[in-house]
């Protein structure tokens, strides 16, 4: 079949990928001049969602705390925001919160399988590097983190839960003062550059053929009929105003991975999403000092907050500002921008004191979407030729390959195997 795939992001090429190793023929339509430009430009680097760093369970958005969990509000959590908030708390309870991730599990060992696939085959350098360490500031945040712990022994995934001395222990740079409670320690937790990633397995796709990429293109509208669909383009920038003709590529099959601007795509369709666009801040920091730089990547587990070293620079993210659908395009107050980023710089002082010289950062911001069940979007909804691959929060890093390959099994009409349960959780058409 022909596919068109809409966002060159880690959950288009993943797409795309799935897509050709199916079989199938892609055209993959990116705005930007290239790919990993929206959110994967700054993600984290994170590789694996750990129960300690999905968006939904205990520890995320407790008692509607303004800048709990790392999210901040500036007015307080009011009409959408306050419905999305209020979903979210009833995942807070151990039962739900398991019974949710046990969901999203088989889609993070789908992703993990591919992944490792991928490294099989094409020992692709994308500075992949092993170590997680999570700190835990408050005793009541260790607490509501006991019931991650107990999955991680639940699914066997390899970690060590450290005392604050063994924490410092490990690593000299944390200061043991002011106190903390203590540490997570992930052995084989993957970092690595996922917009590299990105760019390489483009170029994997570009040396197998089969897959086209149109870069500087945006799709304005998807039209869906009974044997076909299609994707308007809006005409090239140097073309706007020029031409009244409206370009249109067409296919077997869409596949809408466009990041934060999915719901506006799919809206004229009649699907709506629930969604929410949360704007994320990134310093990308020189190193002060470099016998500060912590060794392994840490994160603030309350303010999902991670200081990581790539290359020659310390990357600080998180921070998260939660938006209402309509403020996916409008800039931040410029208030609520140093809010954000004063947070980062924060917890870069609090666990790696001396580590970025945070004044002479690189600010970044980019928008992820988040739902209020903290599961993405994947599969086919409205139209038997229409397929979304979105909404993957704060791990889309490490599902989209997992995701891309079930709507690959869809479009080829071949079984899935994930379970019917989380296919169902994942539908995109769910409220
Ligand atoms: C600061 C930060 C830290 C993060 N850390 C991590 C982490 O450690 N681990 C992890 O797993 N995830 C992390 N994430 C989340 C992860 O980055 C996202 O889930 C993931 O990048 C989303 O990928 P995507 O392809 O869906 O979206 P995007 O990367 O935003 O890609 C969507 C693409 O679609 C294109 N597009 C949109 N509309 C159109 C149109 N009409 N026509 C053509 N093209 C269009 C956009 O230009 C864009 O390139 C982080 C995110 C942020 C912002």
């Amino acid at each position: 079949m022909d596919v068109i795939v809409i966002g060159g992001g880690i959950a288009g090429i993943a797409t795309a990928w799935q897509l050709r190793a199916a079989g199938h023929r892609v055209c993959v339509i990116e705005r930007h001049a290239t790919v990993a430009q929206g959110a994967t430009y700054g993600h984290s680097g994170i590789a694996l969602p750990t129960p300690l760093d999905v968006w939904f369970g205990p520890t995320f958005l407790r008692n509607g705390r303004q800048s709990s969990g790392g999210v901040i509000s500036r007015t307080g959590w009011r009409g959408q925001a306050h419905g999305f908030v209020k979903r979210l708390a009833t995942l807070h309870g151990s039962e739900a919160f398991a019974e949710r991730y046990a969901l999203l599990r088989p889609l993070i060992e789908s992703a993990q399988a591919a992944l490792a696939d991928i490294d099989a085959r094409f020992q692709l350098d994308y500075e992949q590097r092993d170590g997680l360490l999570y700190l835990v500031r408050g005793s009541d945040e260790w607490s509501l983190t006991q019931p991650a712990l107990e999955l991680l022994r639940r699914f066997e995934t390899p970690h060590h839960a450290l005392s604050p001395a063994e924490c410092v222990a490990f690593d000299h740079v944390i200061p043991a003062d002011p106190p903390f409670a203590g540490g997570v320690h992930f052995e084989t937790g993957r970092v690595a550059n996922c917009p590299l990633f990105v760019k390489l397995l483009k170029q994997v796709l570009d040396a197998q053929g089969g897959v086209q990429f149109e870069t500087s293109r945006e799709v304005s509208a998807i039209r869906l009929e009974d044997r076909r669909a299609a994707v308007e383009l809006a005409p090239p920038a140097h073309e706007a105003g020029r031409s009244r003709d409206v370009e249109v590529i067409s296919g077997d099959a869409v596949v809408v991975a466009a990041g934060a601007q999915t719901p506006r795509l799919l809206a004229p369709l009649g699907i709506k999403m629930p969604f929410y666009p949360l704007r994320m801040h990134t310093l990308n920091s020189p190193v002060a000092h470099e016998e500060c730089v912590p060794q392994t990547t840490i994160v603030d587990a309350g303010k999902r907050i991670a200081v990581a070293r790539m290359n020659h620079r310390l990357r600080i993210s998180g921070a998260a500002v939660l938006l209402r659908a309509q403020e996916v395009d409008d800039a931040l107050p410029e208030a609520l921008t140093e809010d954000a980023l004063a947070l980062l710089g924060e917890a870069s002082r609090d666990w790696a004191p001396g580590a970025a010289r945070i004044s002479a950062a690189l600010a970044w911001e980019g928008m992820k979407l988040l739902s209020a069940d903290g599961l993405p979007a994947v599969g086919s909804v409205g139209h038997p030729r229409l397929f979304v691959n979105a909404g993957h929060g704060p791990a889309g890093w490490a599902l989209s390959l997992g995701s891309a390959r079930l709507v690959a099994q869809q479009i080829s009409n071949m079984a899935p195997d994930l379970p019917a349960d989380t296919i169902k959780a994942l539908w995109p058409g769910r409220d």
